[in-house]
């Protein structure tokens, strides 16, 4: 396959480039996924697009800030970025968990999160926290820019309401209210270098009276797309937490997904370690809460 290769120094000539492409141009940022979908020619594209040197307004999609009550994240920005960032520790420790399970280091020091979304695996490590932390992106285009919601995002296994002539740019998340702990647990054939056979993210904020304000549970590898279990989060609102309403929630989780049997596992094992992760994910969160200094 003979490709172009340009590497934009702005959002404006990427979207420009990507534009007059007409479908045939893919985006690269880390390349982790990319590279191996060109080489194996799952991918027919004329120009690859990489994102890497963008600066300036672009400087927004490779770093990490705080703004208004909403932690920014770029879209290139690498998941050892993620792990090492003190604002992403503090506020929303399931994702650097998340990030940290990622391949090994050189596929975390090239890998981002808006490849690891856009590539729109089931399986995409970061999606569950991100789920679970309410998260939205920032999609722009030569149209101009619009927000999205991270659960409205994914279409399907590889499909996503990107547009062809569109990039996320960051992914937004309001800061958790004080009273929060969630987790990340990931089951995969091995401890380490392995994609998830289940993963599960679970975010719990509680009111002052002690009882569930938000609570959240997101699971991947599990359905077509990365997804939340809204009828565990339902049964988990204004309740005060105790082991039997977790194991209910976790119950209601496992009758969420539809997973298909694989090379990594069968939907049977797949759907039973749904509730075992979901309860397990949501008692770390709890007992997180629990340790937790009310000052
Ligand atoms: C050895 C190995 C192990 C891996 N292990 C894991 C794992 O354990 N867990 C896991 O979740 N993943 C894993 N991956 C997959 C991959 O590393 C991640 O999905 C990674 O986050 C992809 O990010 P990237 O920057 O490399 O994306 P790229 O490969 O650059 O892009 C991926 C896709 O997203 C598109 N894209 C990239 N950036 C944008 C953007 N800003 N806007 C719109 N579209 C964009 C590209 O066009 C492409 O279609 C592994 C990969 C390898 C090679």
């Amino acid at each position: 396959m003979r490709l172009e290769y340009i590497a934009p120094t702005s959002v404006d000539e990427a979207l420009e480039r990507l534009q007059a492409a007409g479908g045939r141009a893919a985006l690269a940022a880390g390349g982790t996924d990319l590279i191996p979908a060109l080489r194996a020619e799952a991918r027919q594209v004329d120009l690859v697009i990489d994102l890497g040197r963008l600066a300036g307004e672009g400087a927004r999609y490779s770093t990490i800030r705080l703004e208004q009550g909403t932690l920014c994240l770029g879209a290139g920005v690498t998941h050892t970025q993620v792990i090492e960032s003190a604002l992403v520790q503090q506020h929303l420790p399931a994702l650097a968990a998340a990030c940290a399970e990622i391949g090994g280091p050189p596929v975390r020091n090239r890998g981002t999160l808006g490849g690891n979304l856009a590539n729109a695996s089931p399986a995409a490590d970061s999606a569950p926290p991100l789920l679970a932390y309410d998260a939205g992106l920032l999609l722009v285009s030569p149209a101009g820019e619009r927000r999205v919601a991270l659960q409205d995002f994914f279409l399907g296994p590889r499909r996503t309401l990107l547009k062809p002539d569109e990039l996320i740019l960051e992914i937004g998340v309001p800061l958790p209210p004080a009273a929060t702990a969630a987790s990340f647990i990931k089951l995969g054939r091995r401890s380490a270098m392995a994609i998830a056979v289940v993963s599960a993210a679970a975010r719990l904020s509680l009111d002052e009276s002690g009882r569930v304000s938000q609570a959240r549970l997101a699971l991947g590898s599990v359905a077509p797309i990365p997804l939340r279990a809204f009828a565990a989060e339902q049964a988990l609102q204004g309740q005060e937490l105790q082991p039997a309403l977790l194991q209910a929630a976790a119950e209601l989780a496992r009758q969420a997904v539809q997973p298909i049997s694989d090379v990594r596992a069968s939907a049977e094992y797949r759907s039973r370690m749904v509730e075992v992760l979901s309860r397990r994910a949501l008692h770390t969160a709890w007992e997180a809460l629990q340790r937790r200094d009310p000052a």
